[in-house]
């Protein structure tokens, strides 16, 4: 039996992880679950799978069938992630946003399995992560499906032979339309992803192409891999979730639909592909297709390539910049095409450069560079 804590239950990732243990309750069992604002839902969650923590985002008055420990907020998941009472626990991340830091954090050092879906985690805070999984040896395993693909296609493999990671991009909501034609795009628009049905922050990231900048970040942290050595490439049909190179010229892709049940269940099982919730891919008739994707075209991606050469303390500022401005963005008090120019602006400032790269940094950093954005475009309300 594996022992489950689950941060962000009621979102995209939260309920398709969910629907894994849903059908393997001799698998898996949850011991706590963090819930989001949709209270109908999360009560539905709570009463179905009856974790031992249980955490909300702010005081609620839950009328339960049986009696949880209930915490809240972000004490609240720092406790659910540092709470430990069995053998075999897995912590799998499905928050969204710089959320996700702390409880990951609290969850290595209980020395829980991390199932990592929230990239933001690596993107600010990957080497402090990867200092702490070494310290507390725990495995980090990624549920995102390009990562999945590509450590699938490591397996077995020395890593000096690795020529290249090539990341495959869909290309977003976007992807059909030229620079001139984002002018004035809208939410509805930027939130119609062609293959994934994913939360609304990395929908709006994927249209961007940050989502393809932070998965490369992700990439060289959890590969271990330079980022000379990481490049990208648009893949309209999302069949190929990545590919390795090798020096001989082979490439190995891992190649399925595009259903994030499949990642999610290779997470929580790994290293075992016995078992899975999606429907096979049917060979016949595939037509698979690879473009070059422009950093002209998309600027985040060489946003996001930027910023780690400026430094390690620079992801932190790309982060926030784009969670600030994809914020923004949702609640209508930007124009899409304003997110790239507050990430640009952000990580041109020079000032950062001399902030100690520490956790306590990237935190607050984070919340101030945020919080000046917000102020300056009037704030979400
Ligand atoms: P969703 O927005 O669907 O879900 C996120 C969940 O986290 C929501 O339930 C949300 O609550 C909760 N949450 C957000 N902030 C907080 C907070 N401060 N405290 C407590 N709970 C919080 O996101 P996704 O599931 O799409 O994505 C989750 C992560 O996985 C992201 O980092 C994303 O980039 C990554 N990912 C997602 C993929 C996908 O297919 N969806 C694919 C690969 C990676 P509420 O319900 O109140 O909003
Ligand atoms: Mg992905």
């Amino acid at each position: 039996m594996k022992y489950l804590y689950l941060v962000g239950a009621c979102g995209s990732i939260g309920r398709q992880t969910l629907d894994i243990v849903r059908k393997s309750k001799d698998e898996f069992k949850v011991i706590g679950m963090s819930v989001g604002s949709n209270l109908e839902l999360s009560f539905a969650l709570i009463e179905e799978f009856k974790p031992e923590v249980v955490c909300f985002r702010k005081k609620v008055d839950a009328k339960l069938s049986y009696n949880p420990i209930i915490v809240y907020g972000d004490e609240g998941l720092d406790y659910l992630a540092s709470y430990s009472k069995y053998e075999n626990e897995t912590f799998v991340n499905a928050l969204v946003g710089i959320s996700g830091l702390r409880p990951t954090v609290c969850a290595i050092k209980a020395r829980k399995e991390i199932c990592l879906a929230n990239k933001e985690t690596l993107v600010v805070a990957g080497d402090i992560i990867k200092d702490l999984v070494k310290e507390y040896n725990v495995p980090l395993i990624p549920i995102d499906s390009e990562h999945s693909a590509i450590l699938q296609c490591l397996t077995g493999e020395k890593k000096n032979e690795v020529k290249r990671l090539i990341i495959t991009a869909s290309g977003g909501s976007f992807r059909n339309r030229t620079r001139d034609e984002l002018i004035g795009v809208t939410k509805e628009e930027a939130l119609a992803h062609p293959n994934w049905k994913m939360g609304a922050k990395i929908t709006i990231d994927s249209a961007t192409m940050m989502n393809k900048g932070f998965e490369v970040i992700e990439a060289h942290y959890l590969f271990d891999m330079p980022y000379e050595k990481i490049d990208t490439v648009l893949h309209r049909q999302s069949i190929v979730h990545s590919m390795v190179e090798f020096n001989d010229g082979t490439i190995k892709a891992e190649i399925g639909t595009s259903d994030m049940h499949t990642p999610i269940s290779y997470a929580l099982r790994y290293p075992s592909h016995n078992l899975s919730e999606s429907e096979n891919l049917n060979l016949f008739g595939l037509n698979l297709t690879f473009e070059e994707l422009s950093m002209d075209r998309y600027p985040c991606l060489r946003y996001a390539y930027l910023a780690a050469k400026k430094g390690s303390i620079y992801l932190a500022v790309l982060n926030a910049a784009n969670e600030a401005a994809v914020a923004l963005f949702l609640h209508d008090k930007i124009e899409f095409l304003d997110i790239e120019k507050i990430i640009y602006n952000e990580i041109s400032k020079d000032k950062y450069k001399n902030i100690e790269y520490n956790l306590s940094n990237v935190i607050n950093l984070s919340k101030d560079i945020m919080n000046d954005i917000y102020n300056t475009y009037g704030g979400l309300e």
